[in-house]
């Protein structure tokens, strides 16, 4: 068969029917609960949905897609729904799985044939899930690329093909945002973009109190409660929770949900094999450690790093905390005391386990810093000649498409003295690091705990606690030095 589809015949696509959920929904933004930020940014598409005219008349362009990235269960197909049930306007959905198929070319059949459809049906919302399934770059090669290839090229033409006013909006949805191809990011297709966070203390309360209203529960249980011992949980997760503490009441053979059920399902979903991204009690506390050695040693280095933004202990990805940093300006070089100061920051984590858990009981949490701290370390004393042993010699080069290449005539001399200085300078930073945790041990633990307490401390709360009631003089001052900077 042809690639491009166009040999396909409509009894192929019968044989093989796209799996579409079609239909108004009565789904509102009222069943989404902990995400308010994320409903906002909806509420615009809902209003142009609702008022096309006024966009029209003033020429404004729409956004056509809108790409919902998150962990799954966080809640991205029902805000989609959500946003039909809004503006009132029919709901399709589908998932880009369901277009990777076995023979060659039903895929752009089928985006032809949802294409359609929304067509027929517009103002409506096309939801795509699971979008990475087509959407993936084309630079990461697997078999049958040449189909997904031509899917992807046929969502791309239909995107760019439907005029500003015809009132389709489509969603996709994906986990692996960075997986997309760049194409489906350009202005005119997916060009808005709302990434969905797990939710915080409060998003979970928020979303355990409108879920608890479909149960019996004990007016003894505290839900705030059950939201702290909750970290990492999605909504659906959450969901999941009271569901499974329900029936283990059922079981047990109580008149309504109790404390004990929903400590029951907890532990049930906590230790359960697949699920084992959600944190153990010991796991959160060490985190919790680990990013106040962060957050200390980079207040420590303020205004020489880049300035401290938050620190959490909700695990994102691959990583069970963080301490996010923003950078004041576009810097496009380091000087060797910023490179020194970063390295610093990057190994202060482990430092801070090493001081508070004893040597035997660091982990592997800290591979990513490590890496961090080894390639800024590399690239200074091979690319950037910041090292006075090994001096102003390009050893590694960029080549042409950006990739750091080692260059044939350094000689194993010279690749073993580098070795040695990397260690060198990473050495020396987690002796700094380390140092300045065991000093100022009251301090970090006090960082901790706050973090235990709350999971997400803002800059300006980790100031506080730093500096006490003097922070927001030294918050100012380091703004001011900032600004001056730019
Ligand atoms: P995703 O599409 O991100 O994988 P879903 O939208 O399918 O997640 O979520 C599954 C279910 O979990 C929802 O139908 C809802 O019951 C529950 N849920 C998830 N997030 C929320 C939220 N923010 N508020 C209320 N319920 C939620
Ligand atoms: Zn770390």
């Amino acid at each position: 068969m042809a690639a491009g589809g166009g040999g396909i015949t409509r009894s192929l696509i019968g044989q093989n029917p796209t799996k579409i959920t079609t239909g108004k929904t009565k789904t509102t933004f009222k069943d989404v609960a902990g995400i308010d930020a994320e409903k906002q940014e909806l509420m615009e598409i809902v209003d142009f949905l609702k008022n096309k005219e006024k966009y029209k008349s003033l020429g404004a362009r729409v956004p056509r897609g809108v790409l919902l990235s998150g962990e799954p269960g966080t809640g991205k197909t029902l805000l989609a729904r959500a946003v039909a049930g809004e503006a009132n306007v029919p709901f399709f959905a589908t998932s880009g799985s369901d277009f990777s198929g076995i023979i060659v070319g039903l895929g752009v059949a089928k985006i032809k044939e949802i294409f359609e459809l929304a067509k027929r049906n517009a103002p409506c919302i096309l939801f795509i899930d699971e979008i990475d399934a087509i959407g993936q770059s084309r630079s990461k090669h697997t078999i049958n690329d040449n189909d997904r290839e031509q899917t992807l090229n046929q969502l791309l033409i239909e995107m760019d093909g439907f005029a500003n006013d015809t009132g389709i909006i489509v969603i996709a949805a994906t986990n692996r945002p960075d997986m997309l191809d760049a194409a489906l990011l350009r202005p005119g297709r997916f060009d808005r973009q709302i990434y969905i966070e797990l939710p915080n203390l409060e998003g979970r309360r928020d979303i355990l109190d409108l879920h608890a209203k479909k149960f019996k529960i004990d007016d003894k249980v505290s839900l705030m409660d059950v939201a702290r011992g909750t970290t990492g949980f999605s909504g659906a997760d959450l969901e999941n929770l009271l569901n499974e503490a329900a029936l283990h009441a059922v079981r047990a053979n109580h008149k309504v949900v109790e404390q004990s059920d929903l400590e029951e399902a907890r532990d049930k979903i906590l230790m359960g094999p697949k699920k084992n991204r959600k944190m153990r009690p010991e796991d959160i506390k060490l985190t919790a450690y680990h990013e106040a050695g962060h957050a200390f040693v980079g207040l420590h280095y303020d205004g020489i790093v880049d300035p401290i933004h938050k620190a959490t202990i909700i695990p994102r990805g691959r990583a069970l905390g963080m301490v996010q940093h923003v950078p004041v300006d576009d810097k496009m070089s380091m000087t060797i005391e910023e490179v020194r100061a970063d390295l610093s920051v990057d190994l202060a984590g482990r430092a801070s386990e090493e001081v508070f858990f004893g040597k035997n009981k660091i982990t592997t949490g800290a591979a990513s810093d490590i890496e961090n701290a080894t390639r800024l370390a590399r690239r200074s004393i091979t690319m950037a000649g910041l090292s006075d042993k090994i001096g102003m010699v390009a050893i590694n080069q960029v080549n042409t498409f950006g990739q750091r290449v080692a260059l044939e005539n350094a000689s194993e001399k010279t690749a073993e003295k580098v070795d040695e200085e990397i260690k060198n300078w990473l050495d020396t930073a987690y002796k700094d690091a380390k140092n300045l945790v065991a000093k100022n041990k009251a301090t970090v633990d006090k960082l901790a705990k706050a973090l235990l307490d709350k999971e997400t401390l803002s800059g300006e709360e980790i100031r506080e606690i730093v500096f006490g009631k003097k922070a927001k003089e030294i918050s100012k001052k380091t703004k001011k030095k900032t600004d001056a900077k730019k």
